[in-house]
């Protein structure tokens, strides 16, 4: 797809390079399945991914994507505010994706918000494994979509550092507000 330096293909390209068979890994928000059918490639049958969804619509299609490619024997889909993911997920991860916004193709007010997606980025980092990377695609081009890229940017800005290092990738030579990603990184104890 073009452009390859896409918000979400390039979480995909640092992720890569971090993710090792067999870690534990999340996908906060599964939408078509896109970013759960990466991290289970990743993670091997070894491994475990946790992904989250408030709408079935959601889980269906990442359900279908991870059966057509052999994948989801070692993916867990959950139905469940990602706030709550500390009820399903108790082992430390090293990596998870969230992917703001809303289904393309879906009910367009049925969206992440500034909120809940504070209260889930605050758990997942509890869960996060040294040296393991959070990464967010924030969209800022819908409705509240700006407001909530504001907020998730604000306080991931304001970590100390150490232990987290912040970093964002945005294009700039855009008209409208184009999606970008954040990532968070753990320091590693070493
Ligand atoms: N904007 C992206 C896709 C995002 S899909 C793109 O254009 O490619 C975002 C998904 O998050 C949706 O399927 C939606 O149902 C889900 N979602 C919304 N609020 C959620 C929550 N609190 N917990 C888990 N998933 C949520």
């Amino acid at each position: 797809m073009y452009p390859h330096l896409k918000a979400a293909e390039l979480s995909h390209a640092l992720l890569e390079k971090l993710i090792r068979p067999g870690q534990t890994v999340i996908d906060a928000t599964a939408g078509k399945g896109h970013d759960t059918l990466f991290l289970a490639q990743q993670v091997q049958k070894e491994g475990k991914v946790y992904a989250f969804d408030v709408q079935e619509e959601a889980l269906a299609y990442t359900r279908q994507l991870l059966a057509a490619h052999g994948l989801l024997e070692q993916t867990e889909l959950i139905r469940d505010s990602h706030v709550f993911l500390r009820r399903y997920v108790q082992e430390p991860v090293s990596a998870a994706i969230y992917n703001l916004g809303y289904l393309p193709g879906g009910d367009k007010k049925i969206i992440t918000a500034a909120d809940t997606t504070l209260a889930s980025l605050r758990e997942c980092m509890e869960l996060l494994a040294p040296g393991g990377v959070i990464a967010v695609v924030v969209y800022p081009g819908h409705p509240g979509g700006e407001q909530e890229a504001a907020c998730v940017e604000a306080y991931l800005g304001n970590l100390a550092a150490p232990p987290w290092y912040v970093f964002s990738w945005k294009r700039v030579n855009h008209k409208v507000p184009a999606p970008y990603l954040l990532m968070v990184e753990k320091q590693n104890c070493r």
